[in-house]
């Protein structure tokens, strides 16, 4: 490419504003490689023999879950944790001893608020300036810094020690833990997974899932979209025919965040028609309404403001979920917590009605969501067939009967389990892509649509389209474009993402140049630039000189921070060594706990001196060696069954 010295000033005119034009008669030039095309999910690699089931993880912002097909009787199962929880928190804590993972993890949440990190989900595939990255940071105790390339890192103290995670590492240690289970679970080694996503994320947030995938260690088959999950997990329940064409709406309401889709399923194939949500309205927003409620209920009554207090919060935050969870099944409770301030007990009936009251708003504004996924889907109420209930808050009854309204009395689907649902869906895509021949999921075809159109910038900013929004993926579209001035030697063919008539407004997500191109009048030459969107929703863009037929150097770059390979094989290095310690620990709590559970043991049946002064001596040991290694609890405990022998 020729230096910046070497430019000629009209070159760089062109680059500061935008250097390609699209060419003048485009809908002529223009070919459509294939605008719709289907995509048998057979035809993908299936998972090779040894490499154990495929498993579906549904990687949730607050909580994950993990389920794999059951050949043998045709089911979905879904696996629990050690704890025997379906679902496990997706929170990574770190201590001065151990990093944990899940429900140890978020018991820890409020003891070591810094080093509990929770949410990654937010932060993936952003950037650190991203105003919504800047808005949820400061709802985190735990600390943020912007990283290379504007990535955000998280930073702990670990061991002792400042450590820096990217956002990829700390999803790659819950996707792990799920990893770990399902192979506790099943016995069995496990390498290949699907992961799903929700429908708005981008390129980088895919790729982002996909990088965190492969850190730890599994073999991402898939990222499929969460809507589309929960679609093949209810059609699979009501044992419905994939083949029939059908409408179904997906209402997801989690802990966080809201997300609404349309999908059409025809022939087997799941196209998403249209989205809309709210990445900020949730379960956790109809606790802030309570718990404001009752602080402000608290300094009526006592004349004291515990909004000062943390601790006070804190308790009354954990009380007030609790409660709005039991107000799903019943008209009225109670929230007791002693002490909660200034050595002041609180007792609080609260109703349903209030609950509902205190978030009318908030679920007025989720169905005003639904209405605008079917305005872009251009699709009236009594078109759509199904409306399938997925994630925790769901279960309020006031969501269920302002839905089911909007609807015209509609009875929605609310067999599958809510929080199950995506997981379930994803790990019947894992077994189809698999090779599993049963006949009912051998009928799922799935197809995805760009959230965001594609285009790259043109003369000084236009966005020109290259992929418009809504089109089925996987996709392959070409465009031509020309120069902008005459004797152009070099372009840069900028992509962006987004809606916005001007690039400024739009996200770039990267670059690349043609250079050495013959001097010629401005308009004359003629560049093909096709952009693919494979399987997985990932955009790969190429551009080749059609005048000389040179393909030139054509790199995407790291512009939005995606993980270059090293950068990966890197974090698939250190979380193989994190996975290692962990190993370790574990080994060296099990040998300490051996050797203890033997001591207080034999401490009953010791009777002579010798004896007894043995224990009382191994006793000792232990309490000043809380450390020791893992070799030297078990020397200890060989050396206890000598002398007991
Ligand atoms: P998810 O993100 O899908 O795991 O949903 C978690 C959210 O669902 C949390 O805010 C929970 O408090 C909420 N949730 C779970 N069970 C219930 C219930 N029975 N009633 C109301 N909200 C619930």
């Amino acid at each position: 490419m020729s230096t910046v010295g070497t430019w000629s000033s009209p070159f760089a005119f062109a680059l500061l504003n935008g250097t390609v034009q699209s060419f003048p008669c485009i809908s002529s030039l223009t070919s459509r490689l294939a605008t719709t095309w289907s995509w048998s999910f057979t035809q993908t690699t299936m998972a090779t023999n040894g490499e154990g089931p495929a498993i579906g993880i549904d990687l949730g912002t607050t909580y994950s879950c993990v389920a794999v097909w059951h050949s043998r009787d045709d089911r979905v199962e879904i696996i629990p944790n050690d704890q025997g929880n379906r679902t496990t928190p997706s929170y990574v804590s770190f201590t001065e001893t151990e990093r944990l993972v899940g429900d140890a993890a978020k018991n820890l949440a409020a003891m070591n608020p810094v080093n509990t990190v929770f949410d990654a989900k937010r932060l993936m595939g952003r950037r650190f300036s991203d105003p919504l990255v800047q808005n949820d940071m400061k709802l985190w105790p735990f600390k943020v810094v912007s990283g290379p390339a504007d990535k955000p890192v998280i930073v702990v103290m670990y061991k002792q020690e400042e450590k820096q995670f990217s956002v990829e590492e700390i999803s790659a240690m819950v996707l792990a833990k799920m990893k770990e289970y399902a192979e506790a679970y099943l016995g069995s080694p496990v390498k290949n997974a699907v992961i799903t996503v929700p429908a708005y994320f981008d390129d980088s947030q895919r790729q982002a899932t996909k990088d965190a995938g492969i850190i730890s260690g599994l073999n991402v088959m898939r990222v499929i979209v969460e809507p589309t999950a929960a679609a093949i997990a209810y059609g699979l329940d009501k044992k419905s025919k994939f083949s029939i064409e059908k409408n179904v709406l997906i209402f997801d309401l989690g802990g966080g965040t809201l997300d609404v889709s349309l999908l059409n399923i025809e022939s087997g194939l799941f196209t998403v028609k249209a989205i809309a949500g709210d990445t900020h309205l949730g379960g956790e927003d109809f606790d802030s309404n309570l718990v404001g409620h009752l602080v402000f209920e608290f300094k009526r009554k006592h004349k004291k403001d515990i909004s000062n207090s943390p601790r006070a919060l804190r308790r009354l935050r954990t009380a007030c979920e609790k409660a709005k969870r039991i107000l799903s099944s019943t008209a009225q409770t109670t929230i007791g917590l002693e002490c909660l301030y200034d050595g002041i007990d609180f007792d609080w009936k609260v109703t349903r009605a209030k609950f509902e009251e205190l978030n009318m708003d908030l679920f007025k504004r989720c169905m005003d969501h639904v209405e605008k996924c079917l305005r872009d889907g251009g699709m009236a109420k009594n078109e759509v067939h199904d409306v399938v209930l997925v994630g925790g808050s769901t279960r309020i009854p006031k969501v269920q009967e302002l839905l089911q309204d909007f609807f015209d009395g509609k009875e929605l689907c609310r067999s599958i389990h809510p929080d199950e649902a995506v997981a379930y869906g994803a790990a019947v895509q894992a077994a189809v892509l698999s090779g599993e021949t049963n006949e009912r999921i051998q009928e799922i075809v799935l197809c995805d649509v760009t959230p965001l159109s594609l285009g790259v910038s043109v003369r000084d900013g236009d966005m020109a389209v290259v992929i418009p929004r809504n089109t089925t993926v996987p996709t392959k579209m070409e465009e031509e474009f020309t120069t902008y001035i005459d004797d152009q030697t070099d372009v840069i063919f900028q992509v962006y993402q987004g809606e916005n008539a001007r690039t400024d407004d739009n996200i770039l997500l990267g670059e690349f140049w043609l250079s050495d191109i013959p001097h010629a009048p401005k308009g004359v030459p003629r560049f093909n630039v096709t952009f693919e969107i494979d399987a997985n929703g990932i955009l790969n863009v190429s551009g080749v000189d059609k005048n000389t037929g040179k393909e030139s150097n054509i790199t995407i770059t790291n512009v939005k921070g995606r993980l270059s390979k090293d950068e990966i094989e890197k974090m698939v290095r250190s979380a193989e060594k994190y996975r290692d310690e962990d190993r370790k620990l574990k080994r060296k709590i099990e040998a300490r706990n051996s050797l203890e559970d033997y001591v207080y043991k034999m401490k009953g049946t010791a009777k002579t001196v010798t004896l007894k002064s043995k224990i009382e001596d191994t006793i000792r040991w232990l309490d000043i060696n809380e450390s020791a290694e893992e070799y030297e609890f078990v020397d200890k405990l060989n050396e206890l069954h000598r002398t007991f022998r």
